[in-house]
């Protein structure tokens, strides 16, 4: 059954299929969900598996794509597999932005009219208070970044992570948001979200509480299984949670999607405009 036959099909479920295509990074920012850095285990998930889910995901009333890791561009396949997606569904790419090299660009013009998108952390509009977070040079990345994304006409969309997002200062903001316009980047493409208290942030001493109903229900597929949420499959000292764990299996898609709709059928209303987790 189809979307276009059934647009309910999903239930209460987000009509975005996520995938983790990787755990690795170049990066090791402070608050990290899944502790990402150069030498932790890449747990890749192959084209193959992401084809597969995408095309079965299609048939059970998935409308879009999120693929995020780690960071997703240092997967081998990511620009071919991105084209693969996009060419059934708009695809969202969350990125750290500092991978654009000139032949990783070449690649991408192969995306040039496909519904895609990249979401890239930005979270200060002072360099060195970005870098604290993020690591030497990453604001510098990400401005020269941007605008080469948008030449090629690919969307950019800029997400902020903050402590305390409601207290945030307002003149910073005013700069940020200054910042992401003269880039080329709307206000409607600027999502500013807390830190969430998994991963890396629970050393640091970061982020917010979160349990399931503060998420809305988004199937994530990794090389460890289906989760509840791309927020679910975190990593602490160096071991999964599983909190959020749907089902080990990931194919066929229909065992992860009718183990989380029931999952998420007998949960509460999620209120994700209280924490803002986008
Ligand atoms: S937060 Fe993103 S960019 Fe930073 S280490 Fe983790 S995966 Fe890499």
């Amino acid at each position: 059954m189809s979307a276009d036959t059934d647009p309910g099909a999903l239930g209460r479920l987000g009509s975005r299929l996520w995938f983790y295509s990787n755990y690795h990074c170049n990066l090791q920012c402070s608050y990290c969900l899944t502790e990402s850095a150069p030498g932790v285990a890449r747990r890749q998930l192959t084209a193959d598996q992401i084809r597969d889910a995408a095309r079965d995901g299609r048939e059970l009333g998935f409308d879009s794509f999120g693929i995020t890791g780690g960071e997703p561009f240092l997967h081998d396949e990511l620009i071919e597999i991105v084209a693969d997606l996009a060419a059934q569904a708009p695809t969202l790419i969350l990125s750290n932005a500092t991978v654009f090299t000139p032949a990783r660009l070449r690649r991408m013009e192969a995306w040039a009219g496909l519904p895609v998108e990249i979401q890239i952390s930005l979270d200060h509009p002072e360099p060195d208070v970005n870098d604290e977070m993020r690591g030497p040079g990453n604001f510098r990345k990400v401005v020269e970044a941007i605008p080469r994304l948008i030449d090629l006409g690919i969307g950019v969309r800029i997400a902020t992570t903050l402590e305390d997002p409601e207290n945030a200062d307002p003149d910073e903001m005013d700069r940020l948001c200054a910042l992401h316009r003269s880039l080329g980047v709307p206000d409607s493409h600027h999502v500013v979200r807390p830190i969430i208290h998994r991963g890396r942030a629970v050393g640091n001493t970061l982020g917010r509480d979160v349990v399931f109903d503060d998420f809305e229900p988004e199937l994530t597929l990794t090389a460890d299984g289906a989760f509840a949420t791309p927020f679910g499959p975190t990593v602490r000292g160096g071991r999964l949670d599983t909190d959020l764990l749907v089902t080990r299996a990931t194919a066929p898609l229909s065992v992860p999607v009718a183990a989380l709709m029931r999952a998420a059928g007998e949960a509460p209303a999620g209120d994700d405009a209280r924490t803002g987790i986008r």
